[in-house]
Parts: C-alpha cells; structure tokens; sequence
C-alpha cells in the first residue's frame, strides 16, 4: 500500500511533527515495556516464577507502561493548573491540546492493559497447569485482590471508552459525562491492584495490615504506586477547590433575550477574576443538580458583570431558558421580524423584578484562553467559525476598551472574520457586535468579515442584495458591515494580507522593512483549523513573522 492510498486523517498522523510525536511516544511506551521485561527476567528471586517465561515478562512489561499512563492520565485534566502553567509553558508543551494528550494516553492504556491482561490470563492458566502455587486459575481471576481489581477495572474502561466515543459524547453528553466519573473507582483499584502480589519470591502473599496491605521483603517490585497516587491526588485536590470556588457568591443580575432565541445571562461573582476568550463551567441546581455546562464567557473584564450567550439547544438550555422565563417562543420571532429584517439593538429584557427570584448560580472557571495573547501582536486576525465566534466576542470588546483606554499594547489592526451556515445565527452576537461596530472611530483599526456559508439559490441572494442597496445597514446581520456569500477563501485572504503588509499600505506609516507581528486566533473546527494554519503560515517570511493559535470546542 503507497502513503498516497492511506485515508488523509491517517496520513496526516504520519508527517512532519505529528510523525516525530507518534514515534517518540510510542517508543517511549516500548522502552517502558522493555524495561518492566527485563526487570522481571533478571530479577534471581523471581526464577521459579519466571518458569512461566513469556507471559509473565509481558504482563510485567506492560504493567510498568500502564503504571505509567495511570500516573499521567489525569494532569491533562487539572486545568487550574494548565492555566496557571500556559503563560510561561505553551511555547514548551502545547497546553492548548490536553484533551488530545488526556486520549493519546487513554489509547496507550487500552492497549497495553489488552496486552498485560492476556498475558495474565495466560500466567493465571499455566499456574494452575504447572502448580508452581497451589492455586487455580479461577481462584487469582476472581478471589485474589489483583484479579478481582483488575476485572473492575476492565468494566470501568469499558464502559468509559464506549461511552466517550465521539457519536455518543455528541447524542448524549450526560452518558459520557456520568461514566466518566467512574474514574475515581478506576483510580481506587489501580492503586490497589498489586495487593493481589502475584509476583513474589515466595509461595504465600507477605500481606500486612497496613496500605498497601503487602510487604515488599517478599512482594517483589511493587513500588509505582508511590508515585501513580500523586497524579490523583493532584486531580482529586483541584476538584475539591473547584467544588468550594463555584459556591463562592454568585448573582444574576440580568436576563435577556436576542434576536433567533440566544439567552444573554448576566451574572456578578467578585471573588472572580478573568481573561478575554476564557470560558467557564455553570450549573444551576434547581434545572439540574449535577450538570456543569461549559460556556464561553461574552463579557469583557472591564465590563462591571459577567455574561454568557447561550443557544438553547438540548435539555438543559432549554430547562434553563424556560426557568429564567426566556425560552425562544418569548424572544426570536417576535424580534426578527421576517418582513423587515429585524430590528437593530432589539432584546427582550427578564429582570428578577418581573417573575420569580433568580435561581442560584454556581459558576465553575474561568479556564482556556489561547487568544490572550492578541495584545503582542501587532496584526491581529480573529477568526471564528459559527459557534467558534464566541470567545471572540469578549476579546473584541475587550480590544474595544483597551483602545478608549489608549492601551493596544503593540496591536495596529484587527481583522475579524466570522463565517456562520446558517442566517440564524447571526442573531447571537448581533446586538454586540452592534455596540462595537458604532464604537468604532477609526474604520482602519478593525475589519470585520461575515460570511454565510449555507448553499442559497442565486435568487435568494439576488434579492438580498438588491434590497440591501442604499440601506445603511446589512439585512441579514443588520450591521454597517455587509455579509459576503460563501466560504471565505483563506489562501486569498492571507495572500493579499501578506501583500498589504509587504507593500507598506497595511500598516500606514511603518517600515516595510521592519518585522510584523501577525496573530491568527482560530476558534472552530479542526478540519478547517489545518487550513487556516497551513494559509497563515505561507506569509511567514524575513518582513512578517506568524503566530496561530487554535481553540476547539
Ligand atoms: C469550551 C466550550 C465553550 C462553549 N461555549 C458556548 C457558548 O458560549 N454558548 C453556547 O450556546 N454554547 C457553548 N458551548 C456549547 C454548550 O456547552 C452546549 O451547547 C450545551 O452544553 C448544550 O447542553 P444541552 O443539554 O442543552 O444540549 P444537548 O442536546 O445535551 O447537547 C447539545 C450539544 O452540546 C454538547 N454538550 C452537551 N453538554 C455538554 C457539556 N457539559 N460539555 C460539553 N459539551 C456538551 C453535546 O455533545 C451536543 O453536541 C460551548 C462548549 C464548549 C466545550
């Protein structure tokens, strides 16, 4: 089979870093695996139980790799953590991405438990065939503490990777959300596991009272899990935190409704401090007691509240919508109105004072934030592709005061670029997008793009157009900016950008041939991601130097 016949997501696994990463990573699981081999077949107390040959050196082998994956599986997830680390460690390790590393080191561990697993079921069968113990195959699968946590284990996982398939996680969230949580008995028997003490130097376990319930004069090599429990630990640690930071005082302040049914929450939360771009984590008991929702946050951090748009889509923003007396039957079509297109700045105010008191709140965050760099650029393109937009929201508005406030830091230019499927959508940011569009004085300092992707006959976009003729204002966004028709052709774009910035007209006043910082902030899909990356990148030269930063929801 040539590369070129390979399917194009796994081709793209095997170039460039992507093929360094992959060879790295699996070479380092086989070292591990070859060094827990080895340790085993060396070790002159373990020569009656080596009589077993290659079953054990492999479940001893893969159980130093899955002591490993174990120990590591969780720091992706601490993200207070993450988010502390990003400023100074994102050039170092590509924090952004550890959800990714949380899977790629999932993947090891399904392997490699497939691997120890058979290589002790073959161990358990030849114990019993050889009587090098006086035991049965059946008595270490299910009565020994080993075989019993291991079986445990094995249905945690299986019903952990089942559920965390991509098709699932999308149908049903709370499936994949609730099974995760089965982690922490996952954990609970991975720690435990090696009380079974299968490999020893004696004929009887050396169990004692105390944790880990063996003695290592006799048990021998089971020393990982005094490093495998600091990553559960840490995790364990920062949900506790998480847990005491979202009961911190939260009110809602203000409800309202958009145009196309997007509910604007405000919120205050002093004991908050936050990023443009950032998002955070809510739940609201009365809708439903365990379910922690992520948001992006729309506000900026001068703003004097907190908000989040939120689309009422499924369960729980639809339960939320109608508890906060804002479903979409109270807003979208009432203000859209088909005819005439909408009508600027319109939103449906719900304040505590109109129905019952607001509900509790308990806001768990913030976290993320790739684009919080935008200030040291000097060229900014924001690029947001349909609900990818929303951290842009916050940090256009937060560009937005730093330029009343005289504080752009190096940053000349924005470019924002916001590409949505369907009309609808639009409604979401409309009336923010509004505020900034008006706010703006110099029409040079910030472009915006919008461009309506979904297939219109040439009729529909016919009559758009020349209807929108003479009007001030666009009749699908109902901003000043006018909607291109389309996807937006990013080679085109960077092309001419690089152009504009080369010729010296991009940037009126500066050497051409000094450096230029340019930033390109994603927030979108992955496919579409690759291409804006691989656009971006082609005006990397001596004159301009690039910078892509990607955030995926
Ligand atoms: C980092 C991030 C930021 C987001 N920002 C916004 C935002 O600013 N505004 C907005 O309207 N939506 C945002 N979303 C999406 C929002 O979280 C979901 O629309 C919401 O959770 C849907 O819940 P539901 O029960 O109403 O719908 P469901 O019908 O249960 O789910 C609809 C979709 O949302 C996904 N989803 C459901 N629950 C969760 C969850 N707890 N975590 C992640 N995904 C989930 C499902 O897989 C499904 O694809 C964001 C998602 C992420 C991951």
């Amino acid at each position: 089979m040539t590369s070129s016949s390979l399917p194009p997501s796994i081709r793209r696994e095997l170039t460039g870093k992507k093929l360094v990463w992959h060879l790295s990573w699996n070479g380092l699981h086989l070292g591990l695996f070859a060094l827990g081999w080895w340790s085993q077949w060396s070790n002159q107390r373990l020569a009656a139980l080596n009589g077993l040959r290659y079953s054990v050196w492999t479940s001893r082998g893969a159980g130093l790799v899955l002591a490993f994956d174990g120990t590591i599986i969780l720091l992706p997830m601490l993200r207070n953590l993450i988010k502390l680390l990003r400023p100074q460690l994102s050039w170092l390790i590509p924090l952004d991405e550890s959800i990714w590393f949380h899977r790629q080191v999932a993947y090891q561990l399904l392997i490699y438990a497939i691997v120890h697993t058979t290589a002790h079921y073959v161990n358990f069968i030849n114990v019993e065939r050889t009587q090098v113990r006086k035991q049965t195959a059946w008595e270490i699968h299910y009565t020994q503490p080993g075989g019993f946590t291991g079986h445990v284990m094995l249905l945690i996982m299986l019903l952990m990777y089942t559920t965390a398939h991509k098709t699932i996680r999308q149908r049903c969230f709370e499936a994949f959300w609730y099974t995760h949580h089965l982690a922490f008995f996952f954990m609970i028997g991975f720690y435990t596991h090696a009380t079974g003490c299968f490999v020893r130097d004696s004929v009887d376990p050396d169990y004692v009272a105390v944790f880990p319930f063996y003695s290592t004069n006799h048990c021998l090599g089971y020393e990982s899990w005094r490093f495998a429990i600091w990553g559960g630990i840490l995790y364990f640690s920062e949900r506790v935190w998480r847990e005491v930071r979202s009961r911190r005082q939260t009110a809602i302040t203000n409800v309202k409704i958009h145009p196309s049914g997007a509910l604007e929450l405000r919120f205050v939360k002093p004991s908050m401090k936050y990023k443009a771009g950032q998002w955070l984590f809510l739940n609201c008991p009365e809708v439903s007691k365990w379910q922690w929702h992520p948001f992006t946050i729309s506000s900026a951090p001068e703003d004097p509240f907190i908000s989040v748009h939120i689309r009422q889509v499924g369960d729980f923003t639809q339960a939320l919508g109608a508890r906060l007396g804002a479903t979409v039957g109270v807003s979208g079509e009432s203000l859209m109105d088909s005819e005439k297109g909408g009508r600027r700045g319109d939103w449906i105010e719900i304040s505590p004072a109109m129905g019952k008191p607001m509900p509790l709140l308990r806001i768990d965050g913030p976290f993320g934030a790739p684009a919080e760099d935008v200030f040291k650029s000097e060229v900014a393109v924001l690029i947001g592709a349909g609900i990818g937009v929303t951290p842009f929201a916050s940090i256009l508005k937060h560009i937005w005061y730093a330029q009343r406030a005289g504080k752009l830091g190096a940053l000349r230019r924005v470019e924002f670029i916001w590409s949505c499927r369907e009309a609808g959508s639009f409604g979401w940011f409309q009336s923010l997008l509004e505020e900034i569009e008006e706010a703006q004085t110099d029409s040079n300092f910030l472009r915006m793009s919008i461009y309506l992707t979904q297939k219109m006959d040439s009729d529909a976009v016919q009559n758009i157009v020349i209807n929108s003729v003479g009007q001030e204002y666009d009749p699908l966004t109902l901003l000043r900016t006018r909607t291109l028709f389309g996807r937006p052709d990013f080679q085109q774009i960077f092309s001419a950008l690089a152009a504009s910035i080369n010729g010296g007209s991009y940037l009126v006043g500066r050497e051409a041939t000094l450096k230029t910082r340019l930033g390109v902030y994603y927030c979108g899909p992955n496919p579409l991601a690759r291409v804006i990356q691989a656009e971006a990148m082609k005006c990397k030269s001596d004159t301009i130097d690039v910078k892509f930063a990607k955030e995926h929801f």
